[in-house]
Formats: C-alpha cells, structure tokens, sequence
C-alpha cells in the first residue's frame, strides 16, 4: 500500500470529547471517526486491526472445536418473552417495532436465538456436547457510552453457546474455552487475569472474566488479588476482616443526642468511638423498590452484590429528597445520617427491603440510626432492642489489605480493562424455553449451557491501552493494521526511492503487509504519522544509503539501529512469519 493511496487522515489535536487513551489516539490516528454517541465507523487501518482480532479469535475456537455460525442482528421480542428476560433486561435493551407493530430488539446478545435453534434441532444426547459461535455486531443502548470503543453501544462481539448433557460436560467445554481465552489473547499480544465475576444479566453460577490489567482510567473494574491464584472481580470478590472492636462499652441502650452528625467520621469524633460500633443504615432504590442496606459504617456497600441479594437489574443509591419522603411516610421527622431500620415499612408503593451485611451480624452494644434528627441510640443489640433483618449476606466491597478468603494474606487491588468472560449458564435458558435433548432412556432433558464472549472492538481498544507512549500507538504485530512503514526521507532523491521500493516489493513478496510512505512530504511529518499510527517496524532510508546502511526502527521499543536493507527486511519478515 502505497502511503499516498491509504485512507488515513491523522489529526494535530485529540478529539475534545475523548478520556482515555485508547479513544484519543485512535481518533487521532485516524482508526475511528464518530457516527453518534457510542457508535463509530471503523475506518480502513481500523478494520484490518479488527478483522485480525476476528481472524485469531477464528481460528482458536475452530481449533476448540466450535463451529461457527452467524444469527440476525434483529431479534423477535416472542424469544424474549419465553425466556423471561423482555421484562427483566432493563434499558440497555433498544426495543423496537415494525411495520405491522410487531415487537423487536437489536440483539445485545444471542443466548434466546442459539436456545432456540438449539432446540430445532439438538434432538438427541447423542448430538451433545456442541459449541456454537458467532461474531456479529451487539447492541446496546449503555447508560454512559464512553471511552470510544471501549464501551460504545454498537460494538462487535465473538460469542460462543455450548450444550451439554451433563455438568461435567459443562466444566470440560469451560476448561476448554478458558484455555482457548488465554490462547487468543496471547496472540493478540494481551496479557490476561482471569478472574471470578458476577453473572449479572446474563445469569447462572460460575463466571470468570479476562482482564487486561491497566493503570489507565480505562480500567473499569477493580481487580482484588492475591500472590496465590485468587483473583475476583470487586462485584464478586469476598474478603476476611482483621479483628476489630465491634462491640460498644455501654451497659444499656439509650438515646443520645448527636446533632449535626451527616457523617459516619462526624459521629464517631462525637461519640469518641470508632466506626467499627457504628451500624451505618443506607438507603438504596433497586428497580424502584427501596431497598436498606446495613453494614459495619468502617465499610462500603458493593451496589452489584447488594442487587444480586435483592434479585433487581438496576440500583441506584435514594436521593435526599426520596429519603426524606420514605421519613414522612413513614411519620418520622429525619434525613441522611440518622436513618435506621426500625419503623420503616413502605416507600413508592412496595414495602421496605432491609437486607444486612455479614459484618453487623456479630456486632453488640452499638450505635445506629433511629429516624431522629440529631439523635442516634447507643448500646443497641439484635434481637433485644431491634430485629436483625431476615436476609443477612455479604453485600460487602472487598478493599486492598483485607484477608484472601484461599491463603489468608492481605489482598491487593489493580484496575482491569474486561475483554472476555466465561459463563456456566446450567438450565437458565434451556428450562423456561423448554429447549430439550432425549437422553438414553428417551428422557426429555433441558440442555446444560455455557456462554462464552469476546469484546472484539474492545480488545483492540485494550491493545492501544497497553501498548502506546507520547508519540503513538505500538501495535503488537500481531493485530497491527500494516506490519512495517517503509519511509524514503527523500522522494526526489532517486537512489533513495529505488532502496525503499525494492524493499517494500521485498516485504510484500515474502508476506510482509507494508506501506511505502511515497508522499513528498517532510521526513519529520512522516515519522510523526508512523508513530501515531503505530507501525511495529520502520525502514528509513536517507542519506546512510551511500554508505549502504538503512535506518531500522523497533516502535515497541524505540531501538534504532543502522543496517543493511536486506538485513532489515529478514528481521522483519522472520517476525511476520513467526506469527501463527
Ligand atoms: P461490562 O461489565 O463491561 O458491561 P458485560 O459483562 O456486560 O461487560 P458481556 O455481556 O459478558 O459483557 O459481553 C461479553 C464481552 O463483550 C465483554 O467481555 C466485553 O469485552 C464486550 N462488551 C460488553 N459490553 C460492551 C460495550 N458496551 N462496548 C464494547 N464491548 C463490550
Ligand atoms: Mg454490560
């Protein structure tokens, strides 16, 4: 490809409405141009990164043992009604209608599509296991679309259904696609954490996600690890507590006054106790319903945890207007920092939640809210001045130094980029839309399914995020849109463009994909776009070609070397054909 011919157009400047950095440079170096929120067009150089991200990805599962298939972008809201989640998805689900008024969606995953097909035609146990896998373009309509295509609301997924007749057939086909994850991301030259996950909307039991871990402000979760092979997700990961004084000293219970304490630091300078005695009552809403949230006030909820033991799609912490309302309803006079559990029974039109954290269970003697302005009571105790709620369950955000539930040493915390989970779905899909197999006594039995998705637009967002500096971003090899950048300083000179063409016709004879930079343009501006675009290898040749040499450049790791052109074009001909 002759530089002069690509469609690229670099820009000066990062795009304004970009954060982080795989965003900015992609803009910048032309890959990716905006359509509308959360939606871009994938531009040539950006298409070649994503089809070779698709093309590694092919060729694991295939060599897994999936096979591959491709289901419609637009789906039917009947299958969605069957497996109960028409109501339950929530607002990332964009709904739509035809013509005639019949309801629709964009597909913002595919588990109601394979169940269905699976059931036409997986008739017999004889037929199992099978792994089946697409990818095809999602939709969906993010709260926050951001970070460019990190998370944008139409994006390219790989994703993998597999049907088994029994759980050990299940754990095999996930062992098997584990490994097949790690192979991918290898080779797309990512280095992964697998880590233990909610199931979220998707559902079932087991999952595991693989993160990119990342210093950047594009890591979205929170990783918690330990030198042993725990690592979790913050949504799921759980933790031991160091000893600590979780009982008051008061001899009774009374009622003190505590006036002008909003916060848990200034009830504690109050009362001179440590927050440890304090039960610390929160107020959240989860698909509406109010939900109270009770733990040790040295602790902070995990919002994931907290939905999953309500069994909602969406929470949100109660505003102070609500919480206000909740009191008036509920004929108390109080606002934040004095809420507690006891007399509250309805808010909006559903009764009161009251779920608590694993932390106060074993708590006495202490201090929580009582719906009081500028009041709390001291020396409570569960089951004597107050009922412990009925459902008692970590709700719990795990922080670095806590305990490893597996070896017991301090946990460590790093942010991840997700890329690609794992899930163990069970029967979740196959019951409710009755998608049977018959087993060897002619049994009708529900499928026993996994899931398993790869973020494709994401993991090349991933790959700019670790591999990038100030100038650009470094391609591994791998997925780099163009191998080597073959740039002549000077296209007058004709000694000049002779070497760099018979170089670049040497590269592209042996395999190579090179660009010759043939643009009458200074050599600054052309080593300024090859860093930015990010071309692993860069063959210059100026003025040292007299004496035979020419300029080889390494971007990943910036070395620069002068060698003859035959030698540059065997490094990186042998790198290119090392690729597998
Ligand atoms: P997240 O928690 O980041 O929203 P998810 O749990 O919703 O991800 P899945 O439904 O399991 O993700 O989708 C499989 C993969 O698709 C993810 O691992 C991720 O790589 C990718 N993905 C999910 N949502 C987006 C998005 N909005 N933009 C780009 N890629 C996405
Ligand atoms: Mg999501």
């Amino acid at each position: 490809m002759k530089m002069s011919k690509l469609f690229v157009q670099t820009l000066r400047e990062f795009p304004s409405d970009a954060e982080v950095i795989s965003h900015k440079l992609l803009v910048r170096a032309g890959f990716i141009r905006k359509l509308t929120s959360g939606v871009y067009n994938y531009l040539p150089l950006m298409w070649k990164v994503l089809k070779k991200v698709e093309n590694i990805i092919r060729e694991e599962m295939d060599r897994a043992g999936a096979q591959e298939l491709l289901m419609p972008f637009v789906q039917p809201k009947e299958l969605w009604e069957e497996s109960g989640r028409w109501g339950a998805y929530g607002g990332e689900l964009m709904r739509l209608k035809d013509r005639h008024g019949r309801e629709m969606c964009l597909g913002p995953t595919h588990e109601e599509i394979i169940t269905a097909i699976a059931r036409d035609n997986l008739k017999s146990y004889k037929q199992l296991p099978v792994n089946l896998y697409q990818i095809q373009s999602k939709f969906r309509d993010e709260r926050r679309p951001r970070f460019g295509l990190l998370r944008g609301r139409e994006f390219i997924m790989k994703d993998a259904y597999s049907f088994a007749a029994s759980q050990e057939e299940l754990e095999k086909e996930y062992q098997n696609m584990w490994e097949a994850y790690t192979r991918i991301f290898k080779r797309c030259g990512l280095e992964t954490k697998a880590v233990q996950s909610d199931s979220g909307a998707i559902g079932g039991s087991v999952s595991h996600e693989f993160m990119v871990i990342t210093d950047t402000d594009a890591g979205e979760n929170d990783v918690f690890y330990c030198e042993c092979d725990y690592a979790a997700n913050s949504n799921h990961a759980v933790s031991n507590l160091p000893e600590a004084k979780i009982s008051g000293d008061w001899t009774e219970a009374k009622i003190v006054d505590t006036p002008n304490t909003h916060s848990i630091e200034e009830l504690c300078d109050f009362l001179k106790i440590p927050a440890t005695v304090i039960v610390k009552t929160l107020v959240y809403i989860v698909d509406k319903k109010p939900v109270l949230a009770l733990i040790r006030a040295d602790k902070a909820v995990e919002e994931t945890k907290l939905m999953n033991a309500v069994g909602g799609t969406d929470i949100r912490i109660a505003t102070a207007g609500e919480i206000e309302e909740m009191m008036v309803v509920n004929g108390f006079d109080a606002e934040k920092g004095f809420i507690g559990p006891k007399g509250l029974k309805e808010y909006n039109g559903y009764p009161i939640t009251v779920i608590a954290d694993e932390t106060v269970k074993e708590m006495k003697n202490f201090v929580i809210g009582i719906n009081k302005k500028d009041a709390h009571v001291i020396g409570y105790n569960w089951g004597k001045e107050v009922e412990l709620p009925q459902i008692v369950t970590d709700i719990r955000l795990a922080e670095a130094g806590d305990i490893c539930p597996v070896c017991g040493k301090p946990l460590k915390v790093t942010r991840g980029i997700e890329v690609g989970n794992i899930f163990q779905l069970g029967t979740k899909y196959s019951k409710p839309m009755n998608a049977v197999y018959l087993d060897q006594n002619g049994k009708a039995q529900p499928y026993i399914m996994g899931c398993y998705g790869i973020g494709v637009t994401r993991t090349a967002a991933a790959a700019v995020e670790a591999h990038y500096d100030e100038h650009g971003i470094k391609w591994p090899l791998a997925i780099a849109p163009y191998h080597a950048v073959v740039i002549p300083v000077s296209t007058k000179d004709e000694t000049q463009m002779k070497v760099a063409e018979d170089i670049y016709k040497t590269l592209i004879k042996h395999g190579v994909e090179a660009v010759l930079d043939d643009r009458d343009e200074r050599a600054g501006v052309k080593f300024k776009d090859a860093d930015l675009i990010g071309f692993p290898y860069r063959i210059t040749v100026g003025k040292g070609i007299s004496e035979g040499l020419v300029e080889f450049k390494v971007r990943e790791t910036e070395e620069i070397s002068n060698i003859k052109p035959e030698e540059a074009a065997e490094i990186v001909v042998t790198a290119v054909n090392k690729l597998i």
